[in-house]
């Protein structure tokens, strides 16, 4: 018979709360550039540059032309629960930024060391906030952001465990910046690893971000898709057969901009592959959905990965309609151009 167990009750310390939580923003490095790139796009940064060490585990400073942050919430900044970019629950159920919880900052920084260095355009200079000294100076740099996040889980041995080599870390790393390229060709990224330049994009038309990004060979064995209706809209570009692969590697659909995973729309894609796609090949794809906020939820996973929409099957049917006409319009060599 085992023992009755009986512990009081007790609220954690805020720390372990923080490192709680933080558990689910924050699973690897690529998941601090996830959410730093989502700020500094916030921030309406038109240049974010990355310098990473070590696949980003010993280091990771993201820097950006945005905003800035007033000196007197640099503090705020890193609290948890605290944003700029909502105030109320109409403003979460119409949110058009990337961020929303104010978890990412607080976050981060318990579970590794942090520092913010910022400035405004009202600020003659910038300072810089040592998240764990609390300790708040003068710095140099121009309008913008600089985060700087170091020895990542080195208070959380446990999950420092389970990060991979340095070179898959980076590399998945490199793919959350990818995968921001892809949506926003209009900011310029750039993306070093020990001093060297890994990656760079700079401001383009899609196309050409879609070219840079993801390979000509991708870009010219694809087609533009295109679909408005009502408050949705489906654009960007469907692989041809040709541009199939053994894995689905090539695969990026956005939400109103951000990257998300849904098995709807996945499914919604495949089945205008049906036809054309044989065994286990898997199609590429870049698909961007634009919808009225408020016909989709996007407060269902801490890291935002996930939604949820009012209407899934018409999400569903405009997507297969979409990508189906594309590769249709590819089949029928353009009637047009037979006319005289
Ligand atoms: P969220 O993005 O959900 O608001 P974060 O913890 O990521 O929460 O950031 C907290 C706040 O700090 C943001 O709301 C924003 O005001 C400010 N901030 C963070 N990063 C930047 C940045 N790169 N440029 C300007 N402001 C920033
Ligand atoms: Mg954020």
């Amino acid at each position: 018979v085992r023992a009755p167990l009986r512990r009081v009750i007790r609220e954690l310390p805020d720390e372990l709360i923080s490192q709680i939580a933080a558990g689910e923003v924050v699973e690897r490095p690529a998941s601090v550039v996830r959410e730093l790139v989502d700020n500094a796009l916030d921030a309406g940064a038109t240049q974010i540059s990355l310098k990473l060490q070590a696949g980003g585990i010993r280091s990771i400073v993201v820097e950006d032309d945005g905003a800035g942050i007033p000196v007197e919430e640099l503090p705020l900044a890193l609290r948890r629960h605290a944003t700029s970019k909502i105030g109320s629950l109409d403003d979460l159920e119409h949110v058009a930024t990337m961020g929303f919880r104010g978890e990412a900052l607080a976050a981060i920084s318990s579970v590794a060391e942090m520092a913010i260095a910022s400035r405004t355009s009202q600020d003659a200079h910038a300072s810089r906030l040592d998240a764990r000294s609390g300790e708040l100076s003068p710095s140099a740099r121009a309008v913008g952001t600089s985060v700087e996040v170091r020895e990542l889980f080195f208070n959380t041995p446990a999950r420092r465990k389970f990060l991979k080599s340095e070179s898959t870390e980076l590399a998945h790393c490199v793919d959350a910046v990818r995968r921001h390229a892809l949506a926003r060709p209009d900011v310029s990224f750039a993306v070093w690893h020990e001093g060297k330049l890994v990656e760079q994009w700079r401001a383009a038309s899609s196309q050409q971000r879609v070219k840079d990004v993801l390979g000509s060979d991708f870009e010219a064995a694809s087609r533009e898709l295109l679909l408005e209706r009502g408050p949705m809209r489906v654009f960007g570009r469907a692989g041809l057969p040709e541009a199939s692969r053994s894995r689905a590697d090539m695969q990026y659909v956005y939400v109103n901009g951000r990257f998300v995973r849904d098995k709807l729309i996945a499914h919604g894609i495949r089945s205008a592959y049906e036809d054309v796609l044989h065994g286990n090949r898997q199609p590429a794809y870049v698909l961007f959905i634009d919808i009225a906020p408020e016909l989709v939820d996007v407060n269902v996973h801490p890291t935002k990965i996930e939604v949820r929409f009012r209407d899934g099957r018409e999400v569903h049917q405009q997507v297969r309609h979409a990508v189906t006409q594309a590769l249709a319009l590819s089949r029928a060599p353009a009637a047009e151009s037979l006319a005289p």
